[in-house]
């Protein structure tokens, strides 16, 4: 599922190829994943514009052009394409966008993501809903302040989208079990030295993910052992716990990140 790292690097490849082309029309193999417009609207609104470096907030990839403002989110499956570099379309091409000199395509074959229009900023969070700063940005004091104001689990106010905007899943497991964190620990009863720990871990865990375009499963990080039940902690050694926390799954090391 595509976390803050992923969409950074969506963002950078839509730069690297779509960015100052002018836009030709909008089709729309599958007009369900246009959320809040048509392919006829959308297209009269873009046509003739060209998208500006997109900007990213959270897991939102925002291209700007000169008018309107266009939101993809990518779900759970999401992703782009371009023609130039991967010629062939794909049946789970939903949504593309014809330019000047190629195409980009927004291939999706879950269908959890969509494409968005809006006309202000006013529109635009009314799409997402309010969204706290992002999590490549985050300063500590406005993390803490942020924490402490929540009753829930810290693994579900770290994904929690209106508190920091980015965490999934897998980043949100990463972050806590180098901070060694447990992930049902209060968020508001955290210790100093546990708030510091996480905003450390959070800063570099996004350095390495946003390099790779993606949470990297490398060795040395939960990341990498997740997947394979009876994995053990790369630190330790003591078999993984998965479970969920606040109904989303969870992993993390039972003797690293003590209860
Ligand atoms: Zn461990």
């Amino acid at each position: 599922m595509p976390e803050l790292s992923d969409v950074e690097g969506f963002r950078r490849y839509f730069a690297r190829q779509a960015g100052g082309r002018r836009i030709e029309r909008v089709e729309a193999p599958d007009a369900d994943l246009l959320r809040n417009t048509s392919a006829q609207r959308l297209g009269r609104a873009l046509k003739g514009e060209r998208f500006a470096d997109p900007r990213r907030h959270g897991k939102w990839l925002l291209p700007p052009t000169r008018g309107p403002i266009v939101l993809l989110h990518f779900g759970m499956t999401g992703r782009l394409s371009w023609s130039g570099e991967d010629p062939d379309p794909h049946s789970h091409d939903r949504v593309i966008f014809p330019l000047a000199g190629g195409a980009l395509r927004f291939r999706d074959q879950r269908k959890f993501g969509g494409v968005w229009l809006a006309r202000d900023e006013g529109e635009r969070t009314e799409v997402t809903g309010p969204l706290g700063p992002d999590a490549l940005a985050v300063e500590r004091t406005d993390l803490d302040g942020r924490l402490a104001g929540r009753r829930g689990a810290i693994k579900s106010a770290l994904m929690d989208q209106e508190l920091v905007a980015g965490l999934g899943n897998l980043l949100s497991d990463e972050i806590l079990w180098q901070a060694r964190v447990h992930p049902r620990r209060k968020a508001r009863g955290l210790e100093e030295p546990e708030r510091a720990a996480i905003y450390d871990a959070l800063r570099q865990v996004l350095r390495e993910s946003v390099e790779h375009g993606r949470v990297p499963r490398r060795e040395g990080w939960i990341t990498g052992a997740r997947d394979d039940r009876g994995a053990a902690c790369p630190r330790c050694g003591t078999k993984l716990c998965h479970s969920t926390v606040a109904s989303r799954s969870a992993c993390w090391c039972p003797r690293c990140q003590p209860w």
